[in-house]
């Protein structure tokens, strides 16, 4: 699941963004309001996270601009004001939650979460291809209804390859969806973490579920 950060703080920015990503989760970040607003408009997102007081535009702003192009992703205030006008004003705008700095990042992950379950977003719901599933909430990974352990990097690309299963995803596609938009794409990478996900999804499997399609890149699917 990809998160935007919108925080001027940067090291508080850094801070949420590393705790996010050790928790699985994909993180964009942008420092100020324009470069917040044009990755909220732009970009595809399952929640963002928008401080208020922000260079440019601010949070409410961005907001706004997100909403009236008819983008639902959840979103979470994250300010130091803390008067009840402010809470009132950004939920009435369309804002999901909002959280009071200072916060703890326990906090604000479980708000996270709750944020994820409740919203509509196609991406909360439990992808399923044969016996494999994984649940993009609890951020667990099952094949014949074992548990398997996968590390964040390779949650976000099975997630990915689950939801497009069945097509082929050219290594491009995956650095792009599953790393962050700074990332350099070099293909090896992007191999590197398909082979350690086989190891753990098809090596022990009589089904294997991940090929490589020469020249093009990666399907998932069930094959006869
Ligand atoms: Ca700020």
């Amino acid at each position: 699941m990809r998160i935007l950060i919108v925080e001027d703080e940067e090291k508080l920015a850094r801070y949420l963004k590393k705790g996010l990503e050790e928790s699985s989760y994909v993180v964009d970040l942008a420092l100020n309001g324009t470069d917040g607003l044009h990755l909220a408009t732009h970009e595809a997102y399952d929640l963002m996270i928008l401080d208020i007081m922000l260079p440019e535009h601010d949070g409410v702003t961005i907001l706004k601009h997100v909403r009236s192009a008819g983008i639902i992703t959840p979103v979470i205030f994250l300010t130091a004001k803390d008067s009840t006008e402010d809470k009132v004003a950004g939920l009435n705008i369309g804002a999901d939650d909002y959280i009071v700095k200072p916060f703890s990042f326990h906090e604000l992950l479980a708000r996270v979460r709750a944020c994820l379950r409740r919203g509509s977003h196609k991406t909360s719901s439990e992808l399923k291809v044969a016996d494999l599933t994984l649940d993009p909430i609890v951020r667990k990974v099952f094949r014949e209804g074992k548990k398997i352990e996968v590390s964040p990097i390779e949650f976000s690309l099975l997630e990915y390859l689950m939801h497009n299963a069945g097509q082929v995803v050219t290594r491009t596609m995956i650095s792009e969806h599953v790393w962050d938009s700074n990332f350099e794409s070099f293909s090896n990478v992007v191999d590197v973490h398909i082979a350690k996900l086989r190891n753990k999804i098809d090596k022990d499997f009589g089904v294997k579920l991940i090929h490589t399609r020469r020249g093009a890149g990666y399907v998932l699917e069930e094959q006869d």
